[in-house]
């Protein structure tokens, strides 16, 4: 390692002995002696406490999507921090932001706040349940969707071979009780014939299809048009609610979200990241007759739910996203990202491909993008796990794990986009050499 994290580590001997892990989220700790502490950001640049600057390409795992400390999102979070916080009382910003959602998704006809990306999911999900009247529910193999006990599966597939059947639904976490398991069904994305078969066998019992149509957790694995509209179908069919997690690509990949990008209308949707640009508030939005559910039997709460300085700044932020060319501008720059970073290696004939959406792009080490979490075992991640604490030397963030993508932000500039792929080509060099050389290329730190 070149760049000095002297302080992040001493920092680090300290946060251990009160902090788990050091840190106040498992997936911010990358190793004793790696773990970056954040200083400021702004726009699109972060500084750690050793004083290193990065061009960042994590952006909080997505929701800064107009940059650091943006003026004019922060100028209405600090009127919003005058109304007062929380009162356990509605305030007429609420009527006014879901109004402004309701015209960026029309699948959103009512809309009910919550504070993160889990408490939205987990709300739609006890929604279509106690709609339906059942409790399993369908979602796609290596999916995210938070932080609760009945998401916190995944399906094992880094040591999984074709001719072992299918890869076995694990839990993600230890504490999560076994007995949900059997609640849960995982098909593969892009695999019309075998969602069909799941519902057809367990239709009777299945709540929702929960399916993130662009897997923002999962290298930006994307969805066909074709298996979203075959789910679509397949939901009216089977008496399914179609739950659509936009947690990450909401009023990212379109202003409308996935649901734009794909023509399609969930029954039930979910955001979070992108709305206030970093302030922590959460949507669950759909169909009225489900939505009105709501108080009729099914809970929804919270005591920090429509927090007045959140709630300003979704305002502003969704006034910025749907009424100026920020969402384009994002997307230019992350195709011209996509452009200099496939010069660079393919001048080095190394086979790559692209996933997901300019805004958020996974990077491969193969000629195809993996179609579903299955193909992802056959991509070579190695190179990008090499690549990337080089990169995060020379100056740009990305998730050390291949699997999470690299958000773009309106303030990502000619000058980030000059310098990232200075260092992309300088970090692609160092990993191709290193792998020639049994020494390291360069001092270990
Ligand atoms: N759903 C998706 C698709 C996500 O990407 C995430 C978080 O990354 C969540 C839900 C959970 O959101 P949060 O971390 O705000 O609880």
């Amino acid at each position: 390692m070149t760049r000095s994290l002297a302080r992040s580590n001493a920092h680090f001997q300290n946060a251990i002995t009160r902090l788990p892990l050091g840190v106040s989220s498992n997936f911010r700790y990358w190793g004793d002696d790696r773990t970056i502490y954040a200083r400021r950001g702004k726009g699109a640049r972060l500084w750690d406490i050793d004083g290193n600057e990065y061009i960042d390409y994590r952006l909080a795992y997505g929701p800064c999507i107009l940059g650091y400390a943006d003026p004019r999102v922060d100028e209405a979070a600090r009127a919003g921090m005058e109304v007062g916080g929380v009162f356990a009382l509605g305030t007429e910003r609420e009527y006014t932001v879901a109004q402004r959602i309701s015209s960026m998704v029309p699948a959103a006809e009512l809309v009910r706040f919550s504070n993160s990306g889990t408490e939205a999911v987990m709300a739609a999900l006890r929604l279509a349940r106690a709609f339906t009247g059942r409790d399993s529910y369908v979602t796609i193999e290596g999916g995210y969707h938070g932080v609760f006990d009945a998401a916190l599966w995944t399906t094992q597939v880094e040591d999984w071979r074709p001719a072992s059947g299918d890869p076995h639904l694990v839990p993600y976490s230890a504490g999560v009780p076994n007995v949900l398991r059997a609640l849960v069904h995982a098909v593969p994305m892009n695999d019309a014939d075998r969602l069909e078969s799941v519902f057809k066998a367990y239709g009777g019992q299945i709540a929702a299809f929960l399916i993130e149509p662009i897997m923002g957790n999962c290298c930006s694995i994307s969805a066909t048009r074709e298996f979203v509209h075959a789910a679509r179908t397949l939901c009216d069919k089977y008496g399914i609610v179609m739950i659509i997690d936009e947690v990450k690509t909401g009023f990212r990949v379109a202003r409308g979200g996935c649901q734009e990008l794909f023509k399609v209308k969930a029954d039930l949707c979910t955001f979070a990241k992108a709305v206030a640009n970093g302030y922590p508030i959460s949507v669950l939005a759909g169909r009225e007759d489900i939505m009105r559910r709501l108080g009729k039997g099914v809970v929804h709460g919270g005591t920090f739910t429509a927090h007045s300085i959140a709630l300003a700044a979704a305002e502003k932020c969704l006034e910025i996203l749907a009424e100026t060319p920020a969402l384009q501008t994002i997307a230019d720059y992350g195709t011209k990202l996509r452009a200099g970073i496939s010069q660079i290696l393919s001048q080095r004939g190394i086979r790559h491909s692209f996933s997901g959406h300019p805004s958020m792009s996974g990077l491969f080490f193969s000629e195809q993008p993996p179609r579903d979490y299955r193909d992802w075992v056959n991509s070579d991640y190695t190179f990008y796990e090499a690549l990337a604490p080089e990169l995060h030397d020379l100056g740009v963030l990305c998730e050390p794990d291949s699997r999470e993508p690299w958000f773009i932000c309106e303030s990502h500039d000619a000058r980030c986009l000059s310098d990232t792929l200075a260092a992309f080509e300088t970090a692609v060099d160092r990993v191709v050499n290193q792998a020639r050389s049994p020494e390291p290329a360069h001092g270990t730190g």
